[in-house]
């Protein structure tokens, strides 16, 4: 079983429908109020567990009731929480979203997720014992990513950086990655200088960048490959790239080659966005499987 550590956020997305959405000072009547659980990190640590991982988050909420639902979301998919402390007087990061006229209006409130600081984990640092790999995103503070960056180096534990959302990154964070997995919006503005091209041959066998219902692309050392997506009739696309950056490490940390890590997160990505919802959609090893 590979071991997994998860470092980045997790919230609750607050989410409402309306047919109309409101201007300034407008107040409008809507159609239905549901909360899911979600937050990059969140969403990354539950798909790695359903693909069969031994996954431990390291992470913060809030001392509130979105704090424990979140904490129970991650026990009920069987992540590890003993790394993820609640942050006294402080709120759970939240998502409020409104889907109205066809598209989304999204606030982020980071709240608890900014408390996971460089000295967090290093308060940490018993959980990275005997672990496989390390995944992070970037809803988390910027010297935390610098950080993990460091301690994974130092302790020759493979790392998956996926940049989203996007911001540029340091030389020593993209050198200390093994893996790095921006979406095609993701790669321009990490290699704004280079064209695609050039910067997949900078880092062979190291950036995969993820284009959707395309595939994946990156350079083997040899050739640029572009290894397609499966074709599924897409219901929901939200949660595709959390699923592909778990299977895809899960893959890896077992040992498989890259190109068969590929395969296999493409996979598990496909079948994600046949379901609706972010976690929602995520399959298990077992249906995963079963289509490969
Ligand atoms: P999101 O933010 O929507 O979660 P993303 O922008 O980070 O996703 P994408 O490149 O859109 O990432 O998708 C990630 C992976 O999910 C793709 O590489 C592919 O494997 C799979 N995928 C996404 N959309 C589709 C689709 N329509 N059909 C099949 N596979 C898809």
């Amino acid at each position: 079983m590979a071991k997994i550590i998860v470092v980045g956020s997790s919230s609750i997305d607050l989410v409402v429908t309306s047919s109309k959405r409101p201007g300034a000072g407008e107040t409008v009547l809507g159609d239905s109020f549901t909360t899911v659980p979600g937050g990059k990190g969140a969403n990354q640590a539950v798909a790695a567990a359903r693909l069969g991982a031994d996954v431990t988050m390291i992470g913060r909420v809030g001392d509130d009731h979105f704090g424990e639902a979140i904490l129970n979301n991650f026990t009920f998919n069987r992540v590890s929480t003993d790394y993820v402390e609640p942050v006294t007087h402080m709120e759970s990061g939240t998502a409020h979203i409104v889907l109205a006229e066809g598209d989304n209006s999204i606030v982020v409130i980071k709240a608890a997720n900014n408390e996971v600081t460089p000295d967090y984990i290093d308060q940490s640092m018993n959980a990275f014992q005997g672990v496989d790999m390390v995944m992070i995103q970037q809803e988390i503070p910027e010297e935390t990513v610098t950080h993990v960056s460091r301690v994974c180096k130092k302790l020759g534990i493979q790392l998956l950086l996926n940049p989203a959302p996007a911001r540029p990154l340091e030389e020593e964070v993209i050198e200390n990655a093994a893996y790095i997995t921006p979406n095609e919006h993701e790669a321009e503005v990490l290699f704004s200088e280079l064209s695609l091209s050039d910067a997949l041959r900078k880092y062979p066998n190291k950036l995969f960048v993820t284009e959707g219902s395309k595939g994946v692309r990156y350079f083997d050392g040899e050739n640029e490959v572009l290894v397609p997506s499966y074709k599924v009739e897409a219901v929901d696309t939200t949660g595709a790239g959390d699923t592909f950056n778990a299977a895809f490490a899960v893959a890896l940390a077992e040992g498989k080659a890259i190109a068969d890590s590929v395969r296999f997160a493409n996979r598990a990505a496909s079948l994600s966005v046949t379901k609706f919802g972010a976690q929602g959609g995520m399959p298990t090893r077992e249906e995963v499987e079963a289509q490969m």
